[in-house]
């Protein structure tokens, strides 16, 4: 029997290669987007364009009880005016992939995303926002290259290489 790293429960799922119970789990997901999204990021009535199911559902979780008008769409629509934001969601393997493809490339890409927009899955890797998806029974599919970092066998890199994304943007 494999046991919750957690809360010592019976856990059958994977997270970083330790035992994880459902329960934790999700509860790890939806309290490491809270805090990427922070308390003061949105303001009463604000007007949110969501794409994306799993985006939509790690949002509303986020924002509970905050009177916002969430409006969700599959696709980036053409016209995006009149929105406060626009949550989108890219992995962190996603964003990590994209960082470390433009140091090859001698460039140094930050995200490039807009003020307005905010990525609400860059806290996430693949795996869990995959694995995320399949607990709630969410249809979703990571974009980039998938797992770039984990074909270099680089699993943990990822949290520290996002890390320091987080701080170069900073400066
Ligand atoms: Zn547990």
């Amino acid at each position: 029997m494999t046991t919750c790293y957690v809360c010592g429960k019976k856990g059958n799922l994977k997270h970083l290669d330790r035992d994880i119970c459902k329960k934790c789990f999700l509860r790890n997901v939806e309290r490491r987007v809270k805090k990427h999204l922070g308390r003061r990021m949105f303001k009463k009535d604000d007007k949110i364009l969501v794409i994306g199911e799993l985006e939509k559902v790690l949002l509303e979780n986020a924002v509970k009880g905050m009177p916002l008008k969430i409006v969700s769409r599959k696709k980036l629509p053409k016209l995006i005016q009149g929105f406060d934001y626009i949550v989108v969601g890219r992995t962190m393997d996603e964003v990590g992939g994209e960082f470390l493809g433009g140091l090859m490339k001698g460039k140094l890409i930050l995200g490039g995303m807009k003020k307005k927009f905010f990525n609400i899955l860059e806290v996430l890797t693949d795996e869990e926002a995959e694995q995320y998806a399949k607990l709630k029974d969410i249809k979703f599919k990571v974009l980039g290259e998938k797992g770039f970092l984990d074909t270099l066998g680089l699993k943990e890199l990822k949290y520290n290489l996002y890390k320091n994304i987080k701080e170069l943007r900073k400066l």
